[in-house]
């Protein structure tokens, strides 16, 4: 079968290699500039190494202002702030990001290298509301949920039936959500736009992010940050939204609930048999996701149709596999996964 470029690949760090200039979401030695697709863990490992090694990080305002909140401090002369749509030439690579559906401040990365190749990384997406990157020679993606059984029908209604739990329980007493750090500020502005307007009761860490958010213009609303005085009284009123780290959600029923009934909103990608489960009567599994399901993945790779694609398996893992033999048998496109996860 075709091999890829040997300057495209994913390296066993978990950086993406997009020519001789640039690496995205993983360290590597010897290249330039380092693009920081968006905040969550794994997109950002080695990343104090890359700091202090390689000559730039590249990211969108949002994201590099995120980073900064998480505790990473970029030197000014070594921030290259990327708005989407704005390219940059890199020792002859042009370097351009794009919008992706993720998480806010999150993009997709193409590359147009000086001997012409035109090359391409997704980072983590999910669709609508991510640019088709076109037109690749090869294009890296992430499949997450590249298996065929994992498939969200109520993808795109989702937002609206989530919104509708919140407010019935707001009826009742406050409603608590459980979520990955990136994922609950996403809810937060879904939330306001389907007019859920009770206060949101966050710990400091998202307290940070939300005061980054409204500085590059997104409408959070009304935040206090727990153990302010504030916060003590919206949690008096019992009209509120608590939002927690996913991690909590098995200490939900230690919670202090001042004699209210919360009701706790657990949110995940891993459910798949139904969009809402109510597992007791105060507590319901939401699937959520930040992620494209399988029918998302094959509709990207479809439209785009780049020459050869790689699949993130340092991300992907055994699904990762499944779907680039997935791409090769049935779209006709040369596919493989990097590094190698069969061993
Ligand atoms: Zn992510």
């Amino acid at each position: 079968m075709q091999r890829p470029l040997s300057t495209v690949g994913v390296l066993e760090t978990g950086a993406i290699v997009l020519g001789t200039n640039i690496i995205a979401d993983g360290h590597a030695v010897g290249f330039s500039v380092r693009v920081v697709t968006h905040i969550h863990q794994d997109h950002i490992v080695g990343l104090s190494r890359s700091i202090r090694e390689l000559g730039l990080i590249a990211g969108t305002p949002l994201t590099l202002d995120l980073l900064e909140v998480s505790g990473y401090r970029i030197p000014p002369s070594k921030r290259l702030v990327l708005p989407y749509g704005v390219s940059v030439s890199i020792d002859g690579d042009v370097l351009t990001l794009k919008q992706a559906n993720h998480v806010p401040g999150a993009a997709e990365v193409v590359v147009e290298l000086a001997n012409g190749t035109r090359v391409g990384y997704t980072g983590d997406f999910k669709l609508p509301g991510t640019d088709i990157l076109y037109e690749l020679d090869v294009l890296v993606i992430d499949a997450t949920y590249g298996v065929e059984e994992w498939v969200r029908p109520w993808q795109e209604e989702i937002d609206l039936l989530l919104a509708d739990v919140v407010q019935e329980g707001l009826m009742y007493g406050p409603v608590y959500i459980y979520g990955y750090y990136g994922k609950i500020e996403e809810i937060m502005l879904l939330l306001r736009r389907h007019g859920v307007d009770a206060p949101f009761l966050v710990n400091q860490r998202v307290g940070r992010s939300v005061s980054v958010l409204e500085r590059h213009g997104y409408r959070v609303g009304d935040v206090v940050v727990d153990g302010t005085r504030e916060a003590r009284e919206v949690k008096r009123s019992g009209w509120y939204i608590g939002f927690r780290h996913y991690s909590s959600w098995r200490r939900r029923r230690v919670l202090p609930s001042n004699g209210l009934r919360p009701v706790h909103i657990l949110l995940t990608g891993w459910e798949f048999r139904e969009p809402l489960r109510r597992v007791s009567p105060r507590e319901w599994i939401v699937s959520f996701s930040d992620h494209a399901d399988f029918r998302q993945l094959v509709s990207y790779v479809e439209e785009a149709r780049p020459r050869m694609l790689i699949v993130d398996g340092y991300r992907g893992g055994r699904a990762a596999a499944y779907f680039a033999s997935y791409v090769s048998k049935r779209l006709g496109i040369p596919a493989t996964v990097m590094p190698d996860v069969r061993g």
